[in-house]
């Protein structure tokens, strides 16, 4: 399994990133630079987190060179729009404090006010003069996409939408694999809810000496998905990221796929008015 992944428009991608929501303030920052410490260099980001300040700040301090890490940020829905689009990439930018993000990624399509097909031509403006290496959507369905792609002839690098054990996004997977979209997954431990104590779950990871955290997060990752685990906790990060040294079967994954439920989320993403 290798640590990286290719994108669509050539850029390369770690293959286990780290998810910042809710880490803010001083805290916030210790535990991204704790993340940082132990191995992650995916940081995923928002301006609706309220912490792009926090995510820069514990890179600057890190010390580590800023070409190694690969910063994901959000564009919110009170932004959609061309100009708006191009502003608000400005005010990310600035928050993080940096010249460039790697991934800038449309938040949630927004389907009732229809700007997601100018908002995203506006981040091929920003793609194509380099200030966000790679663009992509979240939360976005097989009919936005194909609109995406019909009318501005560009696929998205990612698609970063709700998955884990009990939302494992069969048919999205297939779609995303068809088009050459990258799969990130968001909430890919459930929210730390209980899948991890589901005795399919809790006998894989026996079976393998590893954690069910581990055995979930391994599961992403043989999916062919990206997972963004958040942990404040800095045990809990190098956990989260010790899963490159076993390997799931198929009949592993599948047992785990079974455990589908539904997903956590509870808007409808047709319509959805989420930030
Ligand atoms: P998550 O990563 O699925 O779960 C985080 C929860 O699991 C926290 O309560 C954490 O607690 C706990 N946890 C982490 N590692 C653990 C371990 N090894 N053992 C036991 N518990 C563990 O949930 P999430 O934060 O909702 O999703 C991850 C990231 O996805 C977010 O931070 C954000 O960056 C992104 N996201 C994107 C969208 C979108 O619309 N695009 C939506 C939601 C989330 P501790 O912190 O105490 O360890």
């Amino acid at each position: 399994m290798d640590q990286t992944r290719k994108l669509n428009d050539g850029h390369t991608i770690p293959s286990i990133g780290f998810g910042t929501y809710k880490l803010r303030g001083e805290d916030g920052i210790v535990s991204i630079m704790s993340a940082l410490e132990a191995g992650y260099r995916l940081l995923d980001t928002a301006l609706n987190y309220e912490n792009e300040r926090e995510v820069g700040e514990a890179i600057r301090r890190s010390g580590i060179p800023r070409e190694e890490i690969f910063v994901t940020t959000k564009l919110p829905g009170r932004h959609h729009g061309y100009d708006e689009a191009l502003v608000s990439f400005e005010e990310s930018r600035v928050n993080l404090g940096l010249d460039y993000v790697d991934l800038y990624l449309i938040h949630w399509p927004l389907p009732r006010i229809d700007k997601y097909v100018q908002t995203f031509t506006a981040m091929l403006t920003l793609r194509d003069d380099g200030r966000a290496r790679s663009v992509g959507v979240s939360n976005f369905t097989e009919g936005h996409l194909n609109r995406l792609i019909a009318e501005t002839g560009v696929t998205p690098a990612v698609n970063q939408i709700e998955l884990h054990p009990r939302f494992p996004q069969g048919h999205m997977r297939e779609y995303h694999e068809r088009h050459g979209i990258l799969t990130q997954s968001w909430s890919p431990l459930a929210r730390g809810t209980d899948v991890g104590d589901e005795q399919v779950v809790t006998a894989i990871a026996e079976a393998h000496g590893v954690t069910p955290t581990q055995v979930v997060l391994r599961w992403h990752l043989q999916l062919a998905a990206v997972p963004i685990p958040k942990s404040a906790s800095p045990e809990r990060q190098r956990e989260n990221l010790d899963v490159f040294g076993f390997e799931l079967s198929h009949a592993e994954i599948a047992s785990i796929s079974s455990l589908e439920s539904g997903r956590l989320w509870d808007g409808d993403p047709e319509t959805n008015e989420e930030f």
